[in-house]
This record gives C-alpha cells, structure tokens and sequence, in this order.
C-alpha cells in the first residue's frame, strides 16, 4: 500500500475496512477470545470497537460507551490523548523496533530512569519486558537465580509464599503462585507447589474475625508459614493493598508494611505486583508508598504506556543486581528475554504517560474523584443485594449477593455479575464484573460528572436485574 500523505488519502484506505457484519462473521469464525465462554460469545451480538474518545469508546454504529473499566485496567488518561498519540507518532517516524539484546535505545534508558526517579527508593534497576504476566515471572525466576548466586548462596531458598485469591498473570509460573480456584485449579498437575496464606479479605476473613477488633492476624498466618518453613522461603508475592481479580479486596492497613517487616525477618524478598494498581489507581503512583514500603521487586504493566501498548517493567535493587554481575564465562548471565521488550514505541508512550502526570497534576486532581466516588458508593450499600463495597482510591468493587445477613453468594449459574454488566451495556456503560463482584475501575481521566453517570447506570441495573425494580 503506497504511503499516504494527506489526511484524507489516509482516510480512504482506513475506511477500506470491510462491513460490520463481515467483521462479525470473521470473528465468530476466527478470533478466540480470552477468560470468554465461547458459547456465550457465539450466541451474543458482538460489540465492535471503532475509535476511543477521552473515557468513551465508539462502537462501528456510532454508539458510545464509557469506558468503566479502562479497556481492562490499562487505561489512564483518556483514549487518544494528544500528548500520548504525539509520542507515538514522533517516536514512530525515528523507529518503531530495535532489540535490548546487546544494543539499547533512548526511549528505554529514558524510560529507566524515570521510573527510578518515581518509584520507592532503592529500586534501581529495571528489566523490560511486554505484559504483566511476563514482569511477575521475571521477578520470579529473578529469585530463584538470585538466592543461588549471592554473596553467601542459600540454593535451600526455593519456594514462594502467595496469598489465596492472589493472581499474578497467566503463565505457568504466574499461576503457580496465582490462587484464583476458578481460573488455576485446572492447571495444578504442571505447576510448581506454593505455600499459601489466608486472603486478608475482611468481608469474608478466612480466620472468621472481625475489623477493626481483630489483630490482623492474618500477618500471623504468614509469619506461622514462614516458621514452619525456616531457610525456605525465597519471596513474599503479593499484590500490594488490593488484590484486583480475586475480586477487589482491600487489604486492611498495615498488612503491606506488616509483610515487609515479615520477609525482612526472615531473610525472604517481597515482590510486590502493581500490574494493577500502579500509575495512580490507588491515589498514589504506586500503592506500596501508601505503606512507605520498598519491595525487592516492583513489577509493573497495565498502566505503564496509560493503556497504549504492551510494556511491562520489572524494577529491582542493587543488592538483586550485583548476584548477577559478572562476566560471561562467570556464568551469572540471567537467560531470560522478550522479544519485544522495552519496545521503543511502549517506552516513548510511557514516557509521555508519566510527563502527563505531572503536567495535568493527575494525582491531584484526582483527590475530588476519589471522595466522590466514596460518598456515591453508599448509594449501593442501600441495596437489597449489595453485601460489600470495597474502596481503593479511584478502584472499587461492588460484591452483589442472594442474602445479605448470611452473605450466601448468588448461584454462578445465575451469573447476575454478568446480567449487570450486559444491562449497563445498553446504557452505554461498558464494565466487566468478576464473579458477582462489580468492578469500578475507570480511567483517571473521568469526569466528576462521568463518574456520576457510570454510578447512576450501575445502581439502576443492579436494582433492575436484583431487585426486578425498573425506574
Ligand atoms: C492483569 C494482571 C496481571 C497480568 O498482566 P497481563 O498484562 O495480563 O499479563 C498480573 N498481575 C496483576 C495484579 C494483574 O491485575
């Protein structure tokens, strides 16, 4: 195809896309989709996605939807923000490709240093690569490496310690570590044993106590594990203050910095995955500074590019870095690589996300938006069905249930997490619920009266599939 140099040339070959129902058509022929059923998937009418707009996104009818999810936790400031689309565009008139295997390039060094600048003190070096499953293995296997080739080895430390309801990506050493029953019980037989404690989950604490009377005894459960297992633990993995897929549970204060003191005690590194929470989410850049905790590995994606591209950062400390400096025939290389990671186009947008931070002072803006959503989320706890609503920032989580007293959850069959969210669709609200918890997760960039609007539609459609009540 000739190079199109004016916009309306442009125009022409992009609008040479075939109709909407061809598209359909493929689809349904073709494309497998993820975490989908695909019955389900078959028999629905598909939503096509044509443009984004700030926090909308335009199907191929001209119908908008408001992006309640951030296109799955990625996005930040909007879609197509100027500053981010002239990033990408400068970047991609110098290169769009070129490896960091044994040669390197601006955006990523930039990029690099940035992120050392921002992130808790003493993570100074970072390991590229391109999704939030790749950077928690990277920390993973960085570990294991880690503890056979320090200045004192302790080979012995092999095992990782993960929360229940814990998820970390979806390769297999993600899901070892991963604790979500319905998406990691199938693939047990191919991984790797973890040791596992208790969710700190309030609503439904598996220790049955209550906060704030309780003594977070579930740090307990953890020191017990460690104790048990004395020389054996490599690391501590955990999804700082909120674990996102096991449902949006947020952790009870002082658990963070309580699992810090803990692997610290014990000679073990925490890993910390901010794959969702980083980049604002919680009302910090990263959450484990809520906390003032410095992990041993800072792993990031999702919102590193403010939802632009595949661009994932596992950061470390020198302490980590020196087990593996030497020489090649010294034989402490760290064999592992991506690809495309720290790809010049994902570093140049993540670089334009972060400037946009300061720029449009996000994080300060954001301190009106999260105090609305707090006083619009006791709307829900109104509501016939609603057992919990959990608040992180500008993340929540609505936990629909058949009884509130006895908090017996709605039967998966009924799937009314789904009958919500397919309800909101036709409002022009697009989320996506996990289980029978809604989640609330949009772009940092919404509007006050956006958030309202997205909060409204989701009480009436929760009212109307629970309650059967039509406003
Ligand atoms: C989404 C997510 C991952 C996986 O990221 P991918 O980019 O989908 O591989 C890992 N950890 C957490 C906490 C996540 O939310």
């Amino acid at each position: 195809m000739q190079n199109p140099n004016n916009e309306s040339e442009r125009d022409t070959i992009l609008n040479q896309q075939p109709p909407g129902q061809t598209i359909r058509d493929w689809d349904r022929a073709h494309v497998w989709h993820p975490f989908t059923a695909l019955a389900d998937w078959e028999a629905s009418e598909p939503l096509v996605i044509e443009r984004g707009e700030g926090c909308y996104l335009i199907d191929d009818r001209g119908r908008r939807y408001l992006d309640g999810v951030s296109s799955l936790w990625c996005n930040v400031h909007g879609h197509r923000h100027p500053a981010l689309d002239e990033a990408l565009r400068r970047q991609i008139d110098k290169l769009a490709h070129s490896t960091l295997l044994g040669v390197t390039h601006a955006p990523a060094a930039e990029l690099a240093h940035e992120l050392v600048e921002r992130a808790p003190m003493g993570l100074t070096r970072v390991f590229f690569s391109d999704d939030g499953a790749t950077a928690v293995e990277v920390a993973l296997k960085m570990t294991f490496q880690y503890f056979r080739q320090k200045a004192k080895p302790e080979p012995q430390r092999t095992r990782f310690l993960a929360l229940g309801g814990g998820y970390h990506g979806d390769t297999l050493g993600d899901v070892s570590v991963g604790g979500v029953e319905r998406f990691h019980a199938m693939f047990g037989p191919l991984l790797f044993p973890a040791l596992r404690a208790p969710a700190p989950h309030c609503y439904r604490c598996p220790l049955g106590l209550k906060r704030p009377d309780c003594a977070l005894e579930c740090l307990g459960a953890v020191e017990r594990i460690l104790d048990e297992h004395p020389g054996e633990v490599a690391a501590i993995v955990v999804e700082p203050l909120l674990q996102g897929a096991a449902g949006m549970i947020v952790h009870p204060e002082g658990y963070l910095s309580g699992l810090r003191a803990l692997s610290r005690r014990h000679g073990a590194l925490l890993i910390a995955d901010e794959v969702a929470v980083g980049f604002g989410r919680t009302g910090t850049l990263f959450a484990c500074a809520r906390e003032d905790v410095t992990p041993d590995f800072l792993c990031l994606a999702k919102g590193i590019t403010g939802g632009y591209l595949p661009l994932a950062a596992t950061m470390t400390t020198e302490e980590v870095y020196s087990a593996f400096y030497g020489r090649a025939a010294d034989g402490k290389t760290f064999y592992h690589g991506h690809t495309y990671g720290g790809n010049p186009l994902g570093a140049a947008v993540a670089l334009a996300n972060l400037r946009v931070f300061d720029e449009e002072r996000t994080l300060e803006s954001l301190q009106p938006k999260i105090c609305r959503l707090t006083a619009r989320l006791r709307d829900f706890t109104a509501l016939r069905h609603v057992g919990d609503v959990r608040q992180l920032g500008l993340i929540a989580g609505v936990e629909l249930v058949a009884d509130r007293e006895s908090k017996t959850p709605f039967a998966w069959s009924e799937q009314v997490g789904a009958k919500v969210c397919a309800r909101a669709r036709h409002e022009g609200l697009l989320i996506r619920p996990l289980g029978d918890v809604l989640v609330i997760m949009p772009p940092l960039a919404i509007r006050l009266e956006q958030l309202d609007e997205m909060l409204d539609v989701m009480i009436r459609c929760v009212r109307s599939v629970t309650e059967g009540a039509d406003e």
